[in-house]
């Protein structure tokens, strides 16, 4: 007797033109991967039927609106009502808690009974078998917005939220992801084999004799607690795929599209908050915050505590942490980019000290300070310390005077000057060793970020000196 006996049998991986295998091996065996697909030809009126799924089309399209249509002769009873909410809730976990969080991202361990109630949920939801789902789901968070993401949004909110499921997806064109882990979860595996059964008796057949046996209302059982629950947990579903990528902000990274939103938390208990969830997709949590709604995670946590889910998964609030700061800092110096700092230093003319005086009395209103020549010209009207201070000043080293010497200036007022910039005084003091320096490619003590930008800080203005001067004596 072999071991492996024990193990579900599997069939053998497809083995694609380029040589790589994939692990969707569980299709008809008629399938020919190397025949050209219906996707390589363009839509047209003679082939558009050939381009539709119509099996997913029938489920996600065609059966609501018969639900919606046989609506107006089945009055909607209290009762019917109350438990098609509740049914709501259960297959909406099925996805949440174990599609997504469970098997897409084995963010904790669940027991066998526990697994057995998410994978009839997740059939009551009728969103394909939890394998068919989660492979897809990987291979979206490894391509996340590009041609081999299965629901990109980059191809319209309307294909990410619903068109990806309604017309055909070349198998060939989907990125592959490894499922070895479900292809060894036998609850898994059978869901994935008797999908169909499972479909029809989660999402049909328990919600008609639930509603008939109880309280005698069959058909309100098959409208209401089947078709349009079905019908509204699946376009909420959908909107982790859509919505979550397309509306709210992005604290932990925006090179892609993933956001958080609390609309999106309320549609799809807990799953909104999807930046956060792209970073750290192996934490149980979507949300962090004790006040974000995230009814999912609060599941998983209560499954623990009774002893049916284990090993929950979080990532180390320093590293979240990190990805926040980096985030903030990253806007900061968009936000930086777009702000006038004066001329750069290395960029401006140096003049020698006799030039500045002669400039000076020909008409130029130039002030120098720590070295650097500032026109005020423009200026001088409206220096909150009056005309004749300011004035006083031109043709000479104002440095003291500046810093303390007659008045300290505020912060503001060393940022205003930098962009009155126009030279530096040759032998200006550190300045002129500071520029040599940077054009002999020395190192030199310039902040900068991560695109070039140099940052000037509070207080760090080159023409700030260190210590305030007290009199003007001392200059
Ligand atoms: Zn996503
Ligand atoms: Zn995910």
């Amino acid at each position: 007797m072999a071991s492996s006996t024990s193990k579900v049998p599997v069939a053998q991986a497809d083995t694609f033109p380029d040589g790589t295998t994939d692990h969707v091996p569980l299709r008809k065996k008629t399938y020919d991967l190397r025949k050209p697909h219906i996707t390589d030809q363009p839509i047209t009126w003679a082939n558009w039927y050939q381009h539709v799924n119509w099996l997913n089309t029938y489920f996600i399209v065609m059966v609501p609106m018969v639900g919606l249509i046989s609506s107006y002769w089945v009055s909607l009873q209290l009762k019917t009502a109350i438990f098609a909410v509740a049914y709501y809730f259960f297959a909406g976990l099925g996805i949440t808690a174990g599609y997504h969080r469970l098997w897409a991202h084995s963010s904790y361990k669940a027991s066998l009974p526990l697994k057995i109630f998410l994978a009839a949920g997740g059939a009551a939801a009728v969103e394909g078998s939890a394998r068919w789902w989660s492979s897809l789901h990987r291979s979206h968070h490894r391509y996340t917005d590009t041609e081999k993401d299965p629901y990109s949004v980059r191809k319209g909110l309307l294909y990410s939220h619903i068109g990806w499921m309604v017309m055909k997806q070349n198998p060939r064109r989907i990125g592959r992801t490894d499922i070895t882990d479900l292809n060894d979860d036998a609850v898994v595996v059978w869901q994935h084999r008797n999908y169909l059964k499972s479909v029809l008796t989660m999402a049909i057949i328990v919600p008609i004799l639930v509603c008939g046996l109880g309280w005698g209302d069959y058909w309100g059982g098959f409208v209401y607690g089947g078709i349009l629950r079905i019908f509204f947990i699946q376009q909420a579903t959908f909107c982790v795929n859509s919505l979550a990528h397309w509306l709210g902000d992005q604290p932990f990274d925006d090179r892609n599209s993933p956001r958080d939103h609390v609309i999106t938390a309320l549609v799809t208990l807990g799953e909104g908050y999807h930046n956060f969830h792209h970073e750290f997709p192996s934490d149980f949590r979507n949300a962090i915050e004790w006040w974000q709604y995230d009814p999912t995670k609060w599941f998983i946590w209560t499954m623990k505590q009774l002893g049916l889910a284990y090993n929950l998964k979080t990532f180390p609030q320093n590293e979240i942490e990190k990805g926040r700061v980096q985030q903030q800092q990253k806007k900061l110096d968009q936000k930086r980019s777009t702000l006038d700092w004066g001329i750069p230093l290395e960029s401006l003319p140096v003049v020698s000290w006799d030039d500045f005086v002669e400039e000076s009395k020909n008409g130029k209103a130039w002030i120098a300070i720590a070295g650097v020549i500032h026109d005020v010209g423009k200026f001088i009207a409206d220096h909150p310390g009056g005309k004749a201070l300011i004035s006083s000043a031109i043709g000479k080293d104002a440095t003291a005077v500046f810093n303390g010497g007659v008045y300290s200036h505020s912060n503001a007022a060393h940022n205003l000057l930098s962009t009155m910039r126009v030279g530096v005084l040759r032998g200006g003091c550190e300045v002129e060793i500071w520029k040599r320096a940077q054009s002999e490619n020395k190192d030199v003590n310039a902040v900068t970020d991560s695109s070039g930008q140099r940052i000037v800080r509070a207080g760090d203005q080159i023409t700030r000196i260190g210590r305030p001067i007290t009199t003007a004596d001392t200059a």
